[in-house]
């Protein structure tokens, strides 16, 4: 007997289909799923975690500029409100809780909540990824009023400022060279004294003015009470202490795919990634799909999770439709 079997044993109903997570990906999912009267459940992730709170990593910002459809920008958190309701509208049902295990041995698929199971023929998996951050206090506060996690989304707003890029990976040198299209000045703050990027970024870098480095640096403290006021900085070989007077600062140190849960069934790259089929939201199971930023390392954008998050609903109804169901 499974795991599943035994969650049948208390004649669980069974559903067509699971959401697990609630950013533009799973909501969109479950818009399109609820639409096609499929009666989605969208289990959301809790409101006290960071990586798994209900809305995903828009829930971190606050003006959103480049959503379409918002000439005049919208928050974060409000654009999520809206994708939830009108999930609701159409028949979503929520569980505000955290998906702690799932079996995807056989039809149906069973998802844990703690001790509640639920059972789908299919399931969505729309977990998201975290930007690792630095830990240090402030930091979570202050995200949205000056601390950053991504250049794309906030670039824009730190126009003639001078700003600080964390890192020294790709990325870091990504988000630092878009950066230079807006900010006067752009330090790139790294702890050690050589990079980990790719030998063509540093050299654009290396080319670019306004990207002034600071080698052997790490960020012992922000400063700010409502916004960003600066940092202190700390020499890693000299222990020396220093004040850098920026107004935004962008941590690029990595982001983590929240995957862990799938790791015993779905395929993952080896940057932990779901893999799924070029052009679809299918994954090695068939039934389970992926979309969103579980399984885009690339993109990254709430537009792009939700285009991926139709994906996921039309691929996951029309799987059931050839099942007969
Ligand atoms: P990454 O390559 O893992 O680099 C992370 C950087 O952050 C490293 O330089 C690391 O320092 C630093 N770091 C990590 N934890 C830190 C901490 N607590 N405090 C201060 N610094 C810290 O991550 P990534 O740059 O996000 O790149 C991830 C992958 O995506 C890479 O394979 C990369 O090539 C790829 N990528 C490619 C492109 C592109 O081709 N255009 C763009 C972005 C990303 P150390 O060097 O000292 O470890």
């Amino acid at each position: 007997m499974t795991s599943a079997d035994s969650a049948l044993d208390g004649a669980v109903a069974i559903r067509d289909v699971i959401i697990i997570g609630s950013g533009p990906a799973g909501l969109t999912a479950a818009i399109y799923t609820a639409r096609a009267r499929l009666a989605p459940l969208v289990i959301e992730g809790e409101p006290s975690s960071t990586s798994d709170q209900p809305g995903g990593q828009l829930m971190l910002t606050t003006d959103v500029e480049n959503y379409p459809g918002f000439p005049d920008g919208v928050m974060g958190p409000e654009l999520m409100m809206s994708f939830r309701a009108q999930a609701e509208r159409f028949g979503a049902e929520f569980r505000t809780a955290k998906a702690t295990k799932v079996d995807f041995s056989e039809q149906p698929f069973a998802v844990w909540i703690g001790d509640g199971c639920y059972l789908g023929r299919t399931v969505i998996v729309s977990t998201g990824a975290q930007s690792l951050l630095l830990g240090l206090p402030n930091e979570g506060r202050l995200i949205g009023h000056g601390v950053s996690t991504c250049a794309t989304c906030d670039g824009f707003f730190f126009r003639g400022q001078e700003i600080a890029v964390v890192g020294g990976g790709d990325s870091a040198l990504e988000e630092a060279l878009f950066l230079t299209r807006f900010a006067s000045k752009v330090y790139l703050v790294h702890r050690r004294d050589q990079l980990r990027a790719s030998k063509i970024m540093q050299d654009r870098a290396f080319a670019n003015d306004r990207i002034e480095f600071l080698w052997n640096r790490r960020v012992q403290e922000i400063r700010g009470d409502e916004r960003l006021e600066g940092l202190t900085l700390e020499d890693t070989q000299t222990g020396e202490h220093s004040s850098l007077d920026v107004t935004g600062l962008f941590v690029a140190i990595g982001h983590r795919p929240n995957t862990e849960l799938f790791a015993d069934w779905l395929d993952r790259k080896p940057n932990g990634y779901l893999v799924t089929e070029p052009g679809t939201a299918r994954t090695n199971i068939a039934g389970v799909f992926a979309c969103g930023d579980v399984q885009d390392d690339y993109y990254r954008q709430a537009v792009t999770a939700a285009g991926s998050g139709c994906q996921a609903a039309i691929d996951a109804e029309r799987w059931l439709e050839a099942l007969g169901h």
